[in-house]
């Protein structure tokens, strides 16, 4: 679209107020409207003079205008010759022009004129996928099936009984809409509505499809190999491309996303790539240390408790985690041992006991009946 003075093209002075931009814009607007001039340059004016009034009745892109020119406000987006105007010479989806339209149209004059015919990308699909924690942390190849629409294989999603073709909508010409006249505030004037012979469609199918009716597409079942990395977490999603619902038109599939829920593990708990796990030792291991066996996502694995080891004492088992979903090894293990203190013990482990506190020249007094009291009197005894 040319870059002209957007107040010339308004023909308004630069310090005009907002009141002034807008009568007239609607001014020109009225006066440029393809359904109401049919001059030949009618609808290139028309469209600069949406252009300017887009930006000049915008507080913040008229201040970006004044001071970096069209250069500051065609580079932001959302407005300009691609995105509303789509060069068909409708009007299209400013809704800040609603008011201005109500004016002019009766309202209801907003909408993104698009060719019907032209091919559209089918809607995206969501699965929720729920995997055991050990196929989580291994992968695992799966299949994965849901319902989805398809290109009706019979007529190729042209919807058209074999050997025939859907044919131009006479009354609309392919565009899906047609121009109606109505009285309005400015005296007769043409707009367009959705086109009632082929629904918008552009096209008619005189012989439609069997397997579709025309729609061109059926309810069909998908089933697909789903290659599950090994690493993946909870409420993660993967893509997966062209899986989704057909396109309308022959255009392509949408995609599938899953998201991948992953079942508790009863032995260990998962922190991202890391695994955490208790296990238990014994009071003399802990003193004594030990060498033993943990269980790791990997299998087992040696441990060296080492003597004086205290309680709660965290060990890192490195590269013994869940592995990095893009490749580069392993998370770690952390192991915190838990220091078990018997609950119950026989004579033999109670005398060796009191022969460990006199060893450590303690005193101490054993609580409980029977054979404690007696242990008490050895222990006072022997002082
Ligand atoms: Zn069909
Ligand atoms: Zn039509």
């Amino acid at each position: 679209m040319a870059q002209e003075d957007y107040y010339k093209v308004l023909g308004v002075d630069r310090n005009a107020s907002d009141q002034e931009i807008s009568k007239a814009y609607r001014k020109l607007a009225k006066k440029y409207h393809p359904d109401l001039n049919h001059e030949p340059g009618a609808e290139e004016k028309y469209k600069e003079v949406n252009e300017a009034y887009e930006v000049l009745h915008d507080k913040q892109k008229r201040a970006q205008y004044d001071q970096f020119g069209s250069a500051g406000v065609n580079g932001q987006g959302g407005f300009g010759g691609s995105q509303g105007f789509g060069g068909q010479g409708g009007f299209g989806g400013f809704s800040d022009f609603g008011d201005i339209f109500n004016d002019i149209f009766g309202g209801g004059a907003s909408r993104q004129q698009v060719d019907p015919t032209a091919p559209q990308r089918g809607q995206d699909l969501d699965y929720t996928l729920t995997i055991d924690f050990m196929d989580a942390i291994n992968g695992k190849k799966t299949q994965v099936s849901y319902n989805r629409s398809e290109t009706c294989p019979t007529c190729h999603g042209t919807g058209a009984e074999k050997g025939t073709h859907p044919i131009t909508c006479d009354k609309c010409h392919g565009s899906g809409y047609m121009t109606i006249t109505q009285q309005s505030a400015f005296g007769m004037i043409q707009r367009q509505v959705v086109c009632d012979k082929c629904h918008g469609k552009g096209v008619i199918i005189e012989h439609p499809c069997n397997t579709c009716h025309g729609a061109g597409t059926v309810e069909g079942k998908n089933t697909i190999e789903v290659d599950i990395p090994a690493g993946i977490d909870n409420g993660q999603q993967l893509r997966y491309e062209g899986q989704g619902e057909a396109g309308a038109n022959g255009g392509p599939y949408g995609d599938l996303y899953i998201s991948y829920r992953i079942k508790p593990s009863k032995e260990f708990e998962r922190r991202g790539n890391t695994i955490y796990t208790t296990v238990p030792i014994s009071f003399a291991q802990a003193t004594l240390g030990d060498e033993i066996k943990v269980k790791t996502v990997h299998g087992e694995k040696d441990l060296k408790i080492p003597s004086g080891t205290q309680p709660n004492k965290k060990f890192t088992l490195r590269g013994e985690g869940v592995p990095y979903i893009r490749g580069g090894g392993n998370g770690d293990q952390i192991v915190t041992v838990e220091v078990k203190i018997p609950k119950k013990v026989n004579e033999k482990q109670k005398e060796a006991l009191v022969d460990f506190v006199k060893a450590s020249g303690e005193s101490i007094t054993p609580q409980g009946k029977g054979f404690f009291e007696r242990l008490k009197e050895k222990l006072n005894g022997e002082d």
